[in-house]
């Protein structure tokens, strides 16, 4: 794939946020982003870093009207050596792929998603936060874009990868947070786009968050949309509990998004010889367990925040902690073991960094 690359001009540049300044998460963007376009019949074409700005499609563009959306999220940063390193991008790559053929979207190949990321990287990598923790976020994202309003697949589409600097989760210390357990409302089915990496998945979301926040709690613990009584995840992280001593994750059976970093967490445990059971979690088995201490831990896991514990679940209005309201030792050791890795200060045997320059 030969990408073209429009730099963008002196007096485009856009302002970059000053030091000391707050970035939270997704509110600056950087000076360029990657484009190209797809037609049913002739494939992909005329992929390019232009200068960041808007697109243009049509208001009858079939994303607009029926969803045909997915996205990644990964993010690039300094090593403690001053290179720029990408945390298993492949990995986002391959479920790019997948989602888009859960939504009968054209898949991209792996190399030029990753060649597509790495150029665009090195060429903002002025953006990149120096502070341990902050990174450059990297958006990756597809959209149905033919104009029509039949109710079909679009005949053309949009990739286009946007980057911008995201401060350090944890500004704060690793603090534990509290869960609202949804009764109400479902993120997801089985059968329907839970594995997939859409922005209706998160549409489908907002109401049970919003509602959760104005009650106080941080996120929402969602349940299976058959029962409502299995785990499925935690906001917008996979879930995992200490149970016994064993570390339980929810199986992967079309309704939970396949994180990379629920990947990872579960490798490192069984390498670590932690019994580990990938299987379905009754919320019941939770809540006692919380109250009678057979839990010991609960933590999501997620790109953003890589761990974030679970200091109470709340039900029916009531409360329980775990672990007293602390962050456990497997989430600790997890969150300094991945981080360690992705900074450099932890051999890195998996080969999951790949160093852009
Ligand atoms: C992206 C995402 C995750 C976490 O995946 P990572 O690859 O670990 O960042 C979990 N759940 C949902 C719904 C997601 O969209």
């Amino acid at each position: 794939m030969k990408i073209t690359v429009t730099p963008v001009s002196e007096e485009r540049r856009r302002p970059k946020p000053r030091s000391g300044e707050k970035l939270g998460f997704g509110n600056h963007f950087s000076d360029h982003m990657f484009l190209m376009e797809y037609t049913q019949g002739t494939g992909w074409r005329d992929p390019r870093i232009v200068p960041y700005g808007p697109l243009s499609i049509p208001p009858s563009a079939m994303v607009l009207h029926y969803g045909q959306e997915i996205f990644e999220g990964l993010k690039a940063y300094y090593a403690g050596d001053g290179s720029v390193c990408l945390f298993r991008p492949d990995k986002n790559a391959e479920r790019l792929n997948r989602s888009a053929s859960r939504l009968c979207m054209p898949e991209i190949p792996v190399a030029d998603q990753l060649a597509a990321l790495r150029e665009l990287v090195r060429l903002d990598r002025e953006w990149i936060p120096r502070t341990r923790g902050a990174s450059l976020y990297i958006r990756p994202t597809m959209i149905g874009t033919e104009a029509g309003l039949g109710v079909r697949p679009s005949a053309e589409y949009l990739f286009f990868v946007i980057t911008g600097p995201v401060g350090a989760y944890y500004a704060r210390g690793f603090e534990p947070v509290r869960i609202l357990v949804e009764e109400r409302y479902v993120r997801a089915a089985r059968g329907g786009l839970g594995e997939a990496k859409t922005g209706a998945n998160y549409a489908a979301s907002l109401l049970a968050a919003k509602a959760a926040k104005a009650k106080g709690f941080d996120q929402v613990l969602w349940l299976d949309a058959e029962h409502r009584r299995f785990v499925e995840e935690v906001g917008t992280m996979n879930i995992f509990f200490v149970l016994r001593g064993e570390l339980v994750t929810p199986p992967l059976e079309g309704s939970i998004l396949p994180g990379v970093t629920r990947d990872t967490v579960l490798t490192l445990a069984r390498e670590w010889k932690i019994p580990v059971a990938e299987r379905p979690v009754d919320v019941d088995e939770v809540l006692r367990g919380a109250a009678d201490g057979t839990l010991s831990e609960a933590f999501g896991s997620g790109t953003a925040a890589v761990i974030s514990p679970v200091g109470a679940f709340s039900c029916r209005g009531r409360e329980v902690p775990v672990n007293g309201g602390r962050a456990g030792d497997l989430s600790m050791r997890l969150y300094r073991e991945i981080t360690g890795i992705q900074y450099g200060e932890i051999a890195d045997r998996h080969r999951w960094i790949q160093r852009v320059e």
